[in-house]
């Protein structure tokens, strides 16, 4: 099936990116995929009704692939190889199955390729180059008819046109992977960045304009945080990142959803997101692929930057940001629709949810400081549920994102979380 409309595919431009499956079938565990009408009728057509029954479940309007008790899909096989891609090959398999990790994001312009770090390959940086995947991406992109042009915008009333999504997005990378200053102060600046950017009117700010304004933001940013130091998080913020960090970890399986009923789901997930606000006692059990840890355990771990992995972490957190901004995965459709700079703050609270994350997966495993893995865990869960999760993108989260702009919310819970300022 060709696309409707022609849109030139731009794949993540970002040479310390690698990535090949490795065949740890981590994705077939761990994700919930939806079924497209085509996908349904290749299901059919390879009859697996004979074999295994119904491969297929219904919730909520939509058809799945059926999951086992576990959560696993129901064609994964032993050693993490996929059944229909066994015994009919790869094309054979759902879209979305063939696509992860990639995925795309409609601007004005062009559909962004980006990439999942939900992905054990793309986490470990292991793998071909990005380019090599061109002709693969092409192909499944020609079967998404839906792949048109999105409209992305700058604030409210204000629509970014391709050139200044670019401006945008070249100078908060070029601060990200800016070696000279160093990676706590680029994050300080991101955040500071978000915090400046929203509510701000860019009617008048266009094309060229814009370009000069983020430059010299940009530009100012080593002067200019230094006058304003940041201050340790308030009670109430470091509720809020730890609600935030909950919100980002949170995975309710189809299985037990059916099982417990929307109301009971509904219940159980506000009183989880409550016990993290509160951040006492043993943190809610989060499924099986969380480790659980005592929230008291979570504040003695020290900060990432004491880890002995440090120089690792910091590498995988540049790589993760820029390939979140580059991607395409920061705003606009690769992010709920969200307007430029509230993409820019939402990156900067995954961040810091991501950091909080690491230290708590470190507490879990009892380890005073945190180590690569610990990030890599956090960084996973953080990537695998943003512009995916659809409470990620609720009015809830828009205002959790508003009571962090207010008083150097934003600033002071990133700092909270990587550094953990008190
Ligand atoms: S998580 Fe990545 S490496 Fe593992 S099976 Fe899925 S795509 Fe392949």
């Amino acid at each position: 099936m060709q696309r409707a409309a022609t849109i030139p595919l731009q794949i993540l431009s970002l040479p310390s990116q690698r990535y090949s499956c490795h065949g740890c079938g981590n994705c077939c565990r761990d994700f919930t995929v939806q079924l497209r009408d085509a996908d349904l009728e290749k299901l059919r057509s390879q009859d697996w009704e004979r074999t295994l029954g119904d491969v297929t479940v219904e919730f909520r309007g939509r058809r799945f692939l059926a999951q086992r008790p576990d959560g696993a899909c129901v064609f994964l096989l032993e050693g993490g190889k996929c059944r229909i891609h066994a015994e009919f090959g790869l094309e054979a398999k759902p879209l979305a199955c063939q696509l992860f990790p990639f995925n795309f994001a409609p601007d004005a312009g062009a559909a962004h390729v980006g990439i999942s770090f939900a992905c054990a390959s793309v986490l470990a940086n292991q793998g071909a180059p990005l380019p090599t995947h061109m002709r693969e991406v092409r192909r499944m992109a020609d079967a998404v008819p839906e792949l048109v042009p999105v409209r992305t915008f700058l604030d409210d009333a204000t629509e970014a046109t391709p050139e200044e999504l670019q401006c945008v997005a070249e100078a908060l990378d070029g601060w990200i992977a800016n070696k000279a200053v160093p990676l706590l102060v680029r994050i300080d600046g991101l955040a500071w960045l978000g915090q400046q950017l929203s509510g701000a009117r860019f009617t008048k700010v266009r094309g060229g304009r814009l370009q000069e304004l983020m430059q010299t933001l940009v530009q100012a940013l080593p002067q200019e945080l230094p006058l304003h130091p940041v201050q340790p998080a308030t009670r109430a913020q470091r509720a809020t990142l730890r609600q935030a960090a909950f919100f980002r970890l949170e995975d309710p399986k189809i299985g037990e959803l059916r099982r417990v009923g929307r109301v009971r789901a509904i219940v159980g997930q506000y009183l989880r997101s409550r016990a993290f606000a509160k951040g006492s006692g043993v943190m809610p059990a989060m499924g099986d692929r969380w480790p659980s840890a005592d929230f008291a355990a979570i504040d003695e771990v020290r900060s990432l930057p004491d880890s002995p992995e440090w120089t690792a972490c910091e590498e995988l957190l540049v790589r993760w940001m820029r390939a979140t901004i580059l991607g395409g995965r920061a705003w606009g459709s690769g992010y709920y629709g969200w307007s430029v700079p509230a993409g820019i703050q939402a990156l900067a609270l995954n961040v810091a949810c991501a950091c909080w994350l690491a230290r708590a997966h470190a507490a879990a495993g009892r380890r005073a400081e945190p180590a690569l893995e610990d990030l890599r865990a956090a960084i996973g869960r953080v990537d695998r549920a943003c512009g995916r999760a659809p409470w990620l993108g609720s009015r809830a989260e828009a205002m959790r994102m508003r009571f962090l702009r207010v008083d150097d919310g934003l600033r002071r819970v990133a700092a909270a979380a990587l550094l953990n300022l008190d």
